[in-house]
């Protein structure tokens, strides 16, 4: 089964949003398993010490590297090759194709950091690779984490409702989606587009995708260029 283990100071904040709706649901199905691991458990001294100060001074504490270690070897059984992330911001975005390579995987492990980060030992010597949610600076690794699972959960087979569901959303053409409207037919005096209403699919289609490239082409131009780039 496609399994996350998360590795954090705060395994209480799982399930979380993870426990609820969709992601919830096929959590309690069985379609995928989410283990929580304490890091906190594999200190070795008096008081479970996790953090020391930093070499060479500055503000804030820093995870230590033997801890963290041992965090990791308990939770990766020989055998498992699940890809391993340490949650950073000095990662790689996160992205919908590595959102679904990831699904399409045997699962993931995160290691969630606090305070200052973790001691850079420990990303080499345990073959982390290091992934972003983007340009910001989260106090933890664990809502990152929680971004990346939801992420990868819903693409799993089963998860989402309709099988179609999916391919045709944000990012999966290198496109923004196209605006969604239901019924009531006419709200606050704005009615929804006519060509939604005329049951010609083939019309319908043609104006999504128009709407989709509209859309794209005005937010994200960033998309509109890597999408004519791989059509050429
Ligand atoms: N001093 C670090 C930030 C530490 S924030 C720096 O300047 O890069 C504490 C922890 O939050 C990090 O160890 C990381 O696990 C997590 N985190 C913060 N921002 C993140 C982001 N954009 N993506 C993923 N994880 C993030």
């Amino acid at each position: 089964m496609w399994t996350a283990s998360v590795l954090t100071l705060f395994p209480e904040m799982f399930p979380g949003p993870l426990g609820a709706s969709l992601a919830g649901k096929a959590l309690d199905a069985g379609l995928w398993s989410l283990d929580a691991v304490s890091i906190r458990d594999f200190a070795t001294d008096k008081h479970r010490t996790v953090d020391d100060t930093p070499a060479g001074g500055g503000p804030g504490m820093v995870m230590r590297a033997d801890v963290l270690a041992a965090a990791i070897d308990g939770t990766r059984t020989p055998g498992d090759d699940r890809p391993a992330y340490y949650l950073s911001p000095r990662g790689t975005p996160l992205t919908q194709s590595l959102a679904r390579e990831l699904a399409a995987g045997p699962g993931i492990l995160l290691l969630c950091g606090r305070f200052e980060g973790i001691d850079e030992r420990v990303i080499e010597g345990r073959n982390l690779q290091e992934l972003s949610l983007g340009d910001f600076v989260l106090s933890g690794g664990e809502i990152a984490a929680m971004a990346v699972i939801d992420a990868a959960v819903r693409l799993l087979p089963g998860v989402m409702g309709a099988e179609a569901s999916g391919a045709e959303e944000s990012f999966e053409q290198g496109l923004l989606e196209y605006p969604h409207y239901t019924r009531p037919q006419e709200w606050e005096g704005h009615v929804i587009p006519e060509v939604l209403t005329s049951g010609n699919h083939a019309k319908i289609a043609a104006w999504r995708r128009e709407q989709a490239e509209r859309i794209t082409r005005e937010r994200r131009p960033d998309l509109s260029v890597k999408r004519n780039q791989t059509e050429r």
